[in-house]
C-alpha cells in the first residue's frame, strides 16, 4: 500500500467524530476496507453495544494459534476548540506530524493495525490467524472490550497487542494499574441549624467515612516493583445548601489506582465492610457505588511473548525496545478476563499529546509501526 493511502486511512478515521459515541461509523469504514478481501477468508463480525456504537472483529488467516491486535474506536472530547490550531476532525500534516483528535489516542494505532492486516491480504502473505478487535467506549469505561470478552471473542487468543500510544513506539507496556472510582452518598435529615438535634448531619457522617477510608486504603501497602504502590485520592466532596440548615445529603467521590497484588474484589470487600460498620451507628445511612472498575494487569517482562516482540523490534528498528508499566487503565483490564491466559502488551504510535488540544502523531513513526506489527506477526507464527 502506498504511503498516501496509509495516511488517507488514518485521516479518514480521524474525520469520523467518535467522541464517546458513533463508533458504528468507524466499524462501517473498517468493514469497507476489508470487504474486497472477503474471498480470501476474511470474516467480519459486528458486535453492537448500543445503537450507533458497534465493536468490530475482523479475522484473517488460518492457524492453530491466534494473534490479536486491538484498538478502540472512540476518542475523548476536543475541549476548547479555540486552543486547536486546526480542525480536530480534519487531519492536517505540519512538520511531519499529523494533527487531529485521536491522532495519538488512538486512531493512528488503529489505522496501523488495520493497514498491517490489509497489506498481508494484498500481498497474499497472511502468516497465521490474526484477529482485529476494534472496541467502543474505551475512554469512558472499557465496556466494548468487556462485551467482546464476555461474548468469548478473546478466548482463542495466544497473545494480544494493544496499539495504544507508547511514546511513539519507544516502550512496550506489559503491566498496568487498575482503577476503581467510587461514589459514596450519605443521607441525613434536614433541620434548622438552631435545632440541630432534630436533624441528622449527612456531612458529619461522610467525613467519618472519608477519614476511615483513607486510613483503610493506606493499609494496602504492598509495593509493586514496577508500578509502585496503590494510590487513593478523594477527589470530589459535595454537601449542604445553606449555612443555617443541617445538611441532609452529601457525596464523596474517590479514585483508587490498584496494583496486581490486590484484585478489585479485595478492595471492594474492605470498603464494603467499612460502610457496613459505619451504618451500624445510629443515624448513619451511607451507600457506595463503584463506577466501571478495572483490574490491575499483571505481566511478566521475561515472557516468551515479550521476548519475541523485543526481537521483532530489534529487527525493525535496530535498537532495543524498553519495557515498562503504566498507571492508566486500558482495554487490557477487560481482555484479561478471557477464558485462556495470554500475554497482553501495549505498544503503539502516538505520544503524550493525547487528550489535549493539537493532539498529533509523528508520521514516520506511524508508518514504521506497520512494519513492526507485520514483523511481530511473522515472528509470532514462525
Ligand atoms: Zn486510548
Amino acid at each position: 500500500m502506498k504511503r498516501e493511502e496509509k495516511l488517507e486511512i488514518l485521516s479518514n478515521l480521524i474525520a469520523i467524530d467518535t467522541v464517546n459515541d458513533n463508533e458504528a461509523k468507524v466499524a462501517d469504514y473498517i468493514s469497507s476496507l476489508f470487504a474486497p478481501y472477503k474471498n480470501k477468508g476474511v470474516s467480519i463480525d459486528r458486535v453492537s453495544y448500543s445503537p450507533g456504537r458497534d465493536n468490530l472483529v475482523v479475522t484473517i488467516g488460518d492457524s492453530k494459534k491466534t494473534l490479536g491486535f486491538t484498538g478502540h474506536e472512540d476518542v475523548v472530547s476536543t475541549g476548547d476548540l479555540d486552543s486547536w490550531d486546526s480542525d480536530p476532525f480534519k487531519a492536517e500534516i505540519r512538520n511531519n506530524k499529523i494533527y487531529g483528535r485521536g491522532a495519538s489516542d488512538m486512531k493512528s494505532g488503529l489505522a496501523a493495525i488495520i493497514i498491517t492486516m490489509l497489506e498481508m491480504l494484498e500481498n497474499d502473505a497472511v502468516p497465521g490467524r490474526i484477529k482485529l478487535l476494534a472496541t467502543v467506549g474505551e475512554e469512558t469505561g472499557e465496556y466494548g472490550a468487556a462485551q467482546l470478552t464476555k461474548k468469548g471473542y478473546a478466548d482463542d487468543l495466544s497473545g494480544l497487542i494493544i496499539a495504544e500510544p507508547t511514546e511513539e513506539m519507544q516502550n512496550l507496556i506489559y503491566t498496568g494499574k487498575g482503577v476503581i472510582d467510587y461514589v459514596v452518598t450519605s443521607v441525613g435529615k434536614g433541620a434548622h441549624s438552631s435545632t440541630p438535634e432534630k436533624g441528622i448531619n449527612a456531612i458529619d457522617h461522610l467525613i467519618d467515612f472519608a477519614d476511615e477510608v483513607r486510613k483503610l486504603m493506606a493499609t494496602f501497602d504492598k509495593v509493586d516493583p514496577v508500578l509502585g504502590k496503590l494510590t487513593h485520592v478523594q477527589s470530589v466532596f459535595q454537601g449542604g445548601e445553606q449555612t443555617n440548615s443541617v445538611p441532609d445529603k452529601a457525596i464523596i467521590k474517590g479514585n483508587i489506582r490498584s496494583i496486581p497484588a490486590y484484585n478489585n474484589q479485595m478492595i471492594f470487600d474492605a470498603i464494603n465492610d467499612l460502610i457496613a460498620r459505619l451504618n451500624k451507628k445510629p443515624g448513619y445511612d451511607l451507600k457506595i457505588e463503584y463506577v466501571y472498575p478495572e483490574e490491575a494487569v499483571p505481566g511478566n517482562p521475561n515472557s516468551d511473548f515479550v521476548k519475541l516482540l523485543k526481537n521483532s523490534y530489534q529487527t525493525v528498528y535496530s535498537k532495543e525496545l524498553s519495557v515498562a508499566g503504566q498507571a492508566g487503565a486500558s482495554d487490557a483490564s477487560e481482555f484479561l478476563h478471557a477464558k485462556n491466559d495470554f500475554d497482553i502488551v501495549i505498544v503503539g504510535p502516538g505520544n503524550d499529546t493525547m487528550h489535549q488540544s493539537n493532539e498529533n502523531c509523528d508520521v514516520d513513526v506511524f508508518l514504521k509501526s506497520v512494519d513492526f506489527y507485520k514483523q511481530a506477526a511473522f515472528d509470532f507464527f514462525k
